[in-house]
């Protein structure tokens, strides 16, 4: 049996670091992360810069105000959307008309940033 936690937060982590290796969001850095486990969620810490994160750190998820398995639902819908209104995506999810703005604009900002499967690391 798998916690669905942990399904939802490898769903994310394979959203967040298409290549499977966890990204320092400070400074970029993959080279040097050590994996922190607690009994929230899994933390890793930078060796570059000794910032400690989790996957969801720098994304539009980090507030983490809602279950994982929001956010995963999350980003298939926002994924799906295309060109359908905020309205859509907020009857989607069920959330309201000024959560489901404020997630598409952070969403947007955050996917023309995110590195893609096609870049290469430096
Ligand atoms: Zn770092």
């Amino acid at each position: 049996m798998t916690c669905p936690n942990e399904y939802a937060e490898a769903v994310l982590r394979e959203w967040v670091w298409p290549d499977g290796r966890p990204r320092c969001p400070k400074c970029g850095n993959h080279k040097k992360i050590y994996e922190r486990h607690t009994n929230r969620s899994d933390r890793y810490e930078c060796g570059g810069c000794d910032h400690t994160f989790s996957a969801l750190s720098g994304t539009p998820f980090a507030s983490r105000k809602k279950s994982l398995a929001f956010y995963v639902e999350a980003i298939r819908v926002l994924s799906q959307r295309g060109q359908r209104p905020v309205m859509w995506v907020a009857q989607t999810l069920d959330i309201s008309y000024k959560s489901a703005w404020l997630l598409a604009k952070k969403w947007d900002a955050w996917t023309r940033t995110r590195p893609g499967p096609a870049e290469h690391p430096p």
